[in-house]
């Protein structure tokens, strides 16, 4: 199919320039359709088995992400009082999280369109991904991270795969308004998810789920940050049924963490405008955005898909992260247990029908964030190399 840029505001097609990521003419966000044929069939595994509706026209950077696993939770379905819950865990992509379905697609257009350099602001994930692609392009890469709130893993990831790791005397809002200026000058490839064709590969996520179900789920529950990633997937199942491949399409449960929750704002006043957050606070570091770039898309995937926000605090995201971890051996990072905290809510609520098939997404892997678990969990008991010693260490 063939794809062109469109505004998502006044729907008029865009010819942007690569550093272009706005309607000339009414500042709007931009989006990618396509037009032309659908495939009866798609070949191969993950992110680029769908590539007849991606961007790219050249040979892709990638690792094979994509193709994560979908758990059934039969002891979840039994505490929530469900009937089929499930959870797609992006945490087992290449880098560990979602990000990797955006930046193989995101990497692969900065080399089409020429660019040598590509940066993000990133509260972590976005970093860690985008300079593993970049290594793997050759690209050099500068990542900008609000100093202090990332989680060991994910800066680990980015010093090692070869970014120019700065860490900035500012929040995650604050970089991100730094490097978009510094992209404006066209020396540099944004590949924050404000970049539209970054959403083209996470709304391939959707395209797995409706292909393993074989229909999409009645409900999709997923942390919001800075909104990407709920616009990418609703896009995903909104094409899916258009297309003809599915029939029905989800609606959309969106969880913000309660000191970060802009958009729950926005939703629960029936306002169209986000006001943002000053100054965002949440164990969960991933999700720690006041002013997500994305509510114009969340927004209208919450109005057309009659989605739900919902807001959980930190020790709902903990309690349901040892939960995912405990009962059903799902390793996830604490953005991506708000997935459950926000369910949990809303089941207690009563806003879910027993018969829904459910998905949560966890969008990250338990390793991103070690230094919360230890708080959390605490250390290992020590003992002396003696059996005395560790029976006594086990009786007690
Ligand atoms: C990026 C990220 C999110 C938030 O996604 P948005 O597209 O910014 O809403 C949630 N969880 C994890 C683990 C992330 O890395
Ligand atoms: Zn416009």
């Amino acid at each position: 199919m063939k794809p062109g840029l469109r505004c998502f505001d006044c729907h008029r097609p865009v010819h942007a320039a690569a550093n272009q990521h706005h309607c000339p003419r009414c500042g709007g966000l931009l989006d990618v359709i396509y037009t032309g044929l659908r495939p009866r069939r798609f070949h191969g595994r993950g992110v680029w088995r769908y590539k007849a509706m991606l961007p790219c026209r050249i040979p892709p950077v990638t690792l094979q992400e994509g193709a994560t696993p979908l758990y059934r939770c039969p002891r979840l379905e039994e505490e929530l009082g469900l009937r089929e819950v499930y959870v797609k865990h992006e945490g087992m992509n290449p880098t560990g999280s979602f990000k990797d379905r955006g930046m193989t697609v995101g990497v692969t257009m900065a080399l089409q369109l020429g660019m040598k350099r590509v940066a993000c602001a990133s509260t972590g994930n976005t970093s860690a991904s985008l300079s593993l692609y970049a290594a793997k392009a050759g690209l050099d890469c500068v990542v900008l991270l609000p100093q202090g709130k990332v989680a060991l893993g994910k800066i680990s990831q980015a010093m090692m795969h070869g970014a120019r790791v700065l860490s900035i005397k500012g929040n995650f809002d604050a970089s991100l308004k730094l490097v978009a200026q510094l992209c404006e000058s066209g020396e540099f490839y944004l590949l924050n998810s404000v970049n539209a064709y970054r959403l083209e590969g996470q709304k391939t996520a959707a395209y797995e789920i409706c292909e393993e179900l074989g229909r999409a789920p009645d409900r999709l529950v997923l942390p919001v940050g800075n909104a990407g990633n709920i616009s990418a997937y609703w896009k995903g199942f909104d094409e899916f049924q258009w297309w003809g491949y599915v029939k029905n399409r989800p609606r959309m449960l969106g969880v913000q963490a309660q000191g970060a929750a802009p958009i729950v704002h926005a939703h629960q006043t029936g306002k169209r405008e986000v006001t943002p957050v000053r100054k965002p606070e949440t164990v969960a570091t991933a999700i720690r955005i006041g002013n997500p770039v994305n509510a114009p898309k969340a927004i209208r995937a919450l109005q057309q898909s009659k989605g739900d926000m919902v807001a959980v605090t930190d020790k709902e995201i903990l309690q349901a992260q040892r939960d995912l971890a405990r009962l059903e051996g799902i390793g996830v990072e604490p953005a991506s247990a708000a997935s459950l905290a926000g369910l949990r809510k809303m089941v207690k609520q009563k806003e879910i029908a027993r018969g829904e098939t459910i998905v949560m997404v966890t969008t990250g892997h338990l390793l991103k964030d070690p230094e919360t678990i230890l708080q959390e969990c605490g250390r290992p008991t020590e003992v002396e190399g003696n059996m005395g010693a560790l029976k006594r260490a086990l009786l007690a």
